[in-house]
């Protein structure tokens, strides 16, 4: 078939190196072999297996950018961008990589000293799976309505409310949550807790929603009642922080999503044209005829503006110089011209295209809740526009 280059004359990004090269050469072999083929029997579990954690530990790439000093594998965010596009390649929606390395990044920029040794080790090996709660049944783009309470006491804080639509919330060992540790002083009244989910009985998790696409991902329902976080385990050791470090961490997650979405965008258009190729009516192949033609050539000219866009996006986290505004902008165009352009490539494919067999059926129903989760496009606008 069409390779993601053979479409993408220009592939190779500015940010890449020739160590870079051989990494993703092993972050390929190893989503193929422990990713791809099982892919089928996550969606019916609704999960992927404990072990594949253990095994993508195993080799660097669950904190590929967190300092080998806590654990992590020492390198930059180019190789943690690295392991979200190997993922999108192969059209991976279950493996919640994305959700694990943020926590990690709020413990490695937010935590205590004494938080990121104990923590980010165990989420570098994948001994332990992060999730981060802050959204519930009453406040997902509000998230100042936030209910969930923490109260704290001789023995720790007593965790109670409920979250939904948590990622990884199944497996999770450590979760972040996002609480109200004094309801009265509103956004200043918020805290980030690192919760250990194991022999805690006051957590509960409910059941692994039904979605619409991901269905191998485990999104899930958590509820709270009287569950124990200890004293030490407010991120960063202070109280009332909680929405100022949500506001500093997002722009990390807001560009991920924008990564995997390039990605994304550029399998599309490689199966789309590999199709288009073979697939012949009217005594000709479909891309001979001039519609297809031009659909396509709009994509892949979409398909490039937008990888330069995300090549120099990742350059500016590697510089550390990207900004909310501009991760806002990433997450919300690129998510929505990944929308378009699978939903025109599916209409190239035809009624196959509708069927889930075929990889882009898959894509069109993975695709959707990107326009929804990190923040609502919508609030992304409000974030743009608020620079103006
Ligand atoms: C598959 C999946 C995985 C998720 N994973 C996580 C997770 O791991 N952790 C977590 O905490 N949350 C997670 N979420 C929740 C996600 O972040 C929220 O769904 C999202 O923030 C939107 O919140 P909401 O669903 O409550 O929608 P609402 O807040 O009810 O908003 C609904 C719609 O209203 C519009 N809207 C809202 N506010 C405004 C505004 N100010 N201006 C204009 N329009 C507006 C937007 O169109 C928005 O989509 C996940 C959700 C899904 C579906």
């Amino acid at each position: 078939m069409s390779t993601i280059s053979d479409v993408m004359t220009d592939a190779s990004s500015p940010w890449m190196t020739p160590e870079l090269d051989s990494f993703r050469a092993s972050v390929r072999r190893f989503v193929n072999a422990e990713v791809a083929p099982h892919a089928e029997r996550f969606r019916q579990q609704q999960h992927v297996d404990r072990a594949l954690w253990r095994k993508g530990g195993e080799l660097g790439i669950l904190l590929a950018d967190v300092p080998d000093a806590y654990g992590g594998s020492g390198g930059s965010f180019a190789h943690q961008a690295i392991v979200f596009e190997e993922l999108a390649y192969i059209g991976d929606m279950a493996f919640g990589i994305h959700v694990h390395a943020i926590v990690a990044h709020y413990i490695l920029n937010q935590g205590t000293e004494a938080q990121k040794l104990k923590y980010l080790p165990q989420l570098a090996s994948g001994a332990m799976v992060g999730a981060i709660a802050m959204s519930e049944p009453g406040a997902g783009s509000d998230l100042k309505a936030i209910r969930t309470s923490a109260q704290a006491g001789p023995d720790g804080y007593k965790i109670n409310g409920a979250k939904t639509f948590i990622s990884n919330g199944y497996l999770a060992d450590l979760v972040l949550v996002v609480v109200k540790t004094d309801p009265a002083l509103g956004a200043r009244g918020v805290s980030l807790l690192l919760l250990e989910t194991r022999d805690n009985p006051g957590f509960k998790v409910g059941r692994i929603l039904e979605k619409v696409g991901q269905k191998g991902q485990d999104t899930c329902e958590l509820f709270f009642d009287d569950a124990h976080v200890s004293l030490d385990n407010v991120l960063g050791g202070v109280e009332g922080q909680g929405f100022t470090q949500l506001m500093t961490e997002l722009p990390y997650e807001r560009t991920i999503l924008g990564v995997a979405g390039v990605a994304a965008i550029e399998r599309a258009l490689a199966l789309t044209v590999e199709h288009t190729k073979n697939r012949r009516a009217f005594g000709q192949a479909l891309i001979d005829m001039q519609n297809t033609r031009f659909v396509l050539a709009e994509i892949k000219t979409e398909a490039t503006i937008a990888r330069i866009f995300i090549d120099r996006c990742i350059e500016d986290m590697l510089a550390g110089r990207m900004d909310t505004v501009r991760a806002s902008m990433a997450k919300y165009w690129i998510s929505d011209l990944q929308c378009k352009v699978i939903d025109q490539c599916v209409q190239l494919f035809g009624g196959y295209g509708y069927m889930l067999e075929y990889p882009i059926a898959q894509m069109y129903v993975d695709a959707r809740v990107q326009r929804i989760y990190g923040g609502a496009n919508e609030i992304m606008k409000e974030i743009i526009a608020r620079s103006l």
